[in-house]
């Protein structure tokens, strides 16, 4: 294998973007690392433009399990609107030493999301109620222009389903749909 490749495989973790119309609509990234989910909150999703700052808000880590959930919680209702894998770039390849430096540059192997990514912590945890970082997409071929249409407009439905966050919420109480899932939880016991 080649080297590039070999330490894909060793570095490879699940992602997940997910879109959660809570009190108000917004974007959760998870980034898998070390048995459970990192978590930021993008009140304004992320931008593909390089050179567009996004604002992303640390929240606590969430387990695992929740990776690819889709469905109603008692916040609101959650969509899978993007999945895959990420890696950290080879500068940041001490993950934990790049969490507490507050710079986490990655590579994102999503769907819809792929290429380079630049997690930056703007502010200390001393002064506000959560750390806040900014996310950055690298300029690389996966960057867009300004000109482009912006991928969360282009492609505003669930990844694994397709379906629209209305339909998420109907088909949640739907009989079928709830029956599908007892069937999923018998399944695992
Ligand atoms: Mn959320």
């Amino acid at each position: 294998m080649e080297p590039e490749a070999k330490r894909r495989v060793l570095c490879e973790h699940a992602y997940a973007m997910k879109k959660h119309h809570a009190t108000r609509l917004h974007y959760d990234l998870r980034l898998e690392w070390n048995g459970v989910l990192l978590s930021w909150a993008l009140p304004e999703g992320p931008s593909c433009c390089a050179g567009t700052i996004r604002k992303a808000i640390e929240m606590e880590d969430h387990s695992r399990a929740n990776l690819l959930f889709e469905g109603v919680h008692e916040t609101g209702p959650i969509m899978l609107w993007d999945r895959g894998t990420w890696e950290p770039q080879l500068e940041s390849d001490d993950i934990r030493s790049a969490l507490s430096r507050g710079v986490l540059r990655f590579t994102l192997r999503g769907e819809k999301l792929k290429g380079g990514w630049t997690l930056t912590r703007i502010n200390s945890t001393g002064n506000a109620p959560r750390p806040i970082w900014t996310l950055c997409k690298q300029a690389d071929s996966f960057a867009k222009s300004r000109a482009d249409k912006c991928v969360l407009e282009e492609r505003p439905n669930s990844v694994s389903t397709g379906k629209t966050m209305r339909e998420i919420v109907r088909d949640w109480t739907s009989p079928k749909d709830r029956h599908e899932r007892q069937t999923r939880l018998f399944d695992k016991t």
